[in-house]
């Protein structure tokens, strides 16, 4: 219902405005949220770039003054800033900086919110609930903020999380977009999709970011799309990376150790299965497994080419497994 659906994207656009004024503004704003930010090395122009904001402590603050401005319990409850409890109805986000998701055009269509402390019980991040106007499978943080880079540079960068999407703003490159914590989804990639065909994947130096950097990979080539992946060093995400790391150094960074998927694949796999011929064996039909994901001919041609090369093993054993697998156009 588009009536619903305006009077939520109102009540979202002035939470995005109380946050970002109690940020900037109020002694507790200033003093909390505003003293994390600079401790994360944000500087005043991202922190308006990007609207971040903090929402008080207070059980119900800003769920007050919305109603005092006129928006509807109604809509506070559908977008889920405010909580329903029958005596007393509280702030979702209460205590927590906060990350506006906007959409293509700018729309504000849900907040990330993240806790101060290490408070290793609480969620680190809390986000808005599904509702009529957040999809969470089919948003992408910093897609706002990103899409004329995007365009213009005709590359991607794909990382986790809000702080990296951030960092990386802030150190100059501003093509990129967050899937911030759910698993990439083909909607996701067919909105970068409108912009570029070549996406980066570039995912946290642990085990969850590499697991998470692999099922990426097969999305993006069963969407037609031409996929890159670069790995950090363990312990590291683009964020801390970024943030120790000046401009020139992080751009060569990036081009030295982008690796297309068979490569990547073969990196991570082959010290193992470079002597153990049951495991390379897996290993190369793993690659041809992602080989067959992609839709057009020649390019899985030129794959099946590479791969042969990089595992040293004939063209027609991998087309031959390749065409097991699609039953297509080969
Ligand atoms: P930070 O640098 O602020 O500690 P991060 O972005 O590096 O956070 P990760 O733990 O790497 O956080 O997680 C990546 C992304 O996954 C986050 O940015 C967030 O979008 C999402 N996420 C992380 N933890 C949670 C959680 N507990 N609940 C929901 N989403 C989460
Ligand atoms: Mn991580
Ligand atoms: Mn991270
Ligand atoms: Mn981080």
């Amino acid at each position: 219902n588009t009536d619903v659906r305006e009077s939520m994207y109102l009540v979202s656009e002035f939470a995005k405005k109380y946050f970002s004024d109690v940020l900037v503004n109020s002694e507790e704003g200033k003093a909390i949220g505003l003293s994390y930010f600079k401790e994360r090395g944000f500087t005043n122009e991202t922190i308006k770039k990007f609207a971040l904001g903090y929402s008080p402590e207070t059980w119900d603050a800003f769920t007050k003054e919305a109603l005092g401005k006129g928006y509807k319990m109604e809509f506070l409850e559908s977008t889920g800033l405010t909580i329903a409890r029958e005596d007393r109805p509280f702030d979702r986000f209460k205590g927590r900086v906060m990350f506006p998701i906007q959409s293509m055009s700018g729309r504000v269509l849900g907040f990330g919110g993240r806790i101060l402390t290490n408070d290793k019980k609480a969620a680190k991040y809390l986000n808005s609930p599904e509702s009529e106007i957040y999809h969470k499978s089919k948003v992408l943080y910093g897609i706002y903020q990103a899409k004329q880079s995007i365009a213009k540079l005709n590359n991607c960068f794909l990382v986790e999380g809000y702080t990296d999407v951030i960092q990386f703003n802030q150190a100059g490159i501003e093509n990129v977009v967050a899937s911030s914590g759910t698993a990439l989804t083909p909607d996701q990639i067919r909105l970068i999709n409108r912009l570029t065909r070549n996406i980066t994947v570039l995912f946290d130096g642990d085990a969850a970011g590499l697991r998470a950097s692999i099922r990426g990979i097969d999305l993006i080539l069963e969407e037609g799309m031409n996929v890159r992946v670069c790995a950090f060093p363990d312990g590291e995400d683009p964020d801390s990376f970024a943030r120790k790391t000046s401009y020139e150094d992080l751009v060569a960074y990036l081009e030295n150790n982008a690796k297309d998927f068979i490569q990547f694949k073969a990196s991570l796999l082959m010290n193992e299965a470079k002597n153990d011929p049951i495991k390379k064996a897996d290993l190369i039909r793993d690659m041809v497994a992602s080989i067959s994901k992609i839709p057009d001919r020649i390019q899985r041609e030129i794959y099946i080419q590479e791969c042969s090369r990089i595992m040293d093993i004939s063209e027609q054993v991998l087309t031959s497994t390749l065409a097991q697998l699609v039953q297509k156009d080969i």
